[in-house]
């Protein structure tokens, strides 16, 4: 595998990959590499003639100073993980490489309504700063496909706009959430719950499942008080959000037969750990 440090470098990786006809996946991740990173890069190699995966810790996206510095960054593991999954190559930037002026965003994308709730809600700029290192790599790495995670639904369908709006040639794909045995979505945060914490963090998909067995049977209202309620009664667990939205447009509905998909979307905080989950409820 190919390490790049600068951005040139890696164009001349990627023209060279062009000029040749074939296809570029390209898979941004934060590092701490799980298998839910590894499906992506998986998806890309099957998808794609050759795969770059980034490596960027990117802190503009971070509302919160601690969780920034406590984020893992085990990137000796990270690299040997990829050259087992014969990734073709890693963008491994510092932070003057991506944002070389200023870590201010020079464009700002009007999201509508995808950016207002959940995460949105939570997590003041969030998006902004996502929106503005998925379109600098975009930007630099000039990929013919681009792989993203269900897990991060919201994060998904901002892109999604993201690419229609600045009308990049690039093809989003979305990937399944893989899960540990228990049902915990993988995450790179779950190394740093504590035991306690981990043995509670079952209890977020455990209640999605039980969601989606009663969507149909009870209404929108019911399911989300329960599930709320299920999640806060768990001790040392803090809900922030538990949500079922229409899929596309991520608004409320109180009419299952509004909407042709249909999301419960979950962010909770157990051990100092904020962690997300979602299921699809309805798909069409
Ligand atoms: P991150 O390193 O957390 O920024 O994630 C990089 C990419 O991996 C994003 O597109 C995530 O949605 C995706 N991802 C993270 N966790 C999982 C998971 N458990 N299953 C599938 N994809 C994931």
């Amino acid at each position: 595998m190919e390490i790049y440090k600068t951005v040139q470098s890696l164009q001349k990786f990627v023209q060279k990959q062009k000029d040749d006809g074939l296809t570029v996946g390209f898979v941004p991740t934060m590092g701490a590499l799980h298998e839910g990173h590894l499906s992506l890069i998986r998806l890309s190699q099957a998808t794609c003639d050759r795969t770059i995966c980034s490596i960027f810790v990117n802190p503009t996206q971070f509302d919160d100073p601690s969780d920034l510095e406590k984020y893992p960054r085990p990137v000796e593991r990270d690299i040997a993980m990829l050259e087992s999954e014969n990734c073709h190559a890693l963008f491994l930037p510092s932070v003057k490489e991506v944002y070389p002026d200023s870590l201010e965003a020079t464009e700002s994308y009007d999201f509508g309504f995808l950016e207002k709730p959940m995460e949105g809600a939570h997590r003041t700029g969030h998006f902004d700063g996502v929106a503005q290192v998925v379109n600098r790599l975009l930007e630099i790495v000039q990929a013919t496909h681009l792989f993203m995670g269900q897990k991060d639904y919201q994060q998904f369908k901002i892109i999604d706009r993201l690419i229609e709006l600045t009308q990049r040639p690039v093809q989003l794909v979305r990937c399944p959430i893989i899960r540990e045995e228990d049902g915990l979505a993988m995450s790179s945060r779950n190394v740093r719950l504590n035991p306690e914490a981990r043995a509670k963090a079952v209890h977020i998909s455990q209640t999605l499942r039980k969601i989606k067995a009663g969507f149909g049977h009870k209404s929108i209202i019911e399911l989300k008080k329960w599930g709320f309620e299920q999640l806060e009664q768990v001790d040392g667990m803090s809900v922030d959000y538990f949500e079922i939205v229409d899929a596309d447009t991520l608004q409320n509905i109180d009419d299952v037969s509004e909407s042709q998909q249909v999301i419960a979307c979950v962010a909770v905080r157990v051990g100092g750990i904020r962690l997300i989950d979602n299921m699809l409820l309805k798909v069409h």
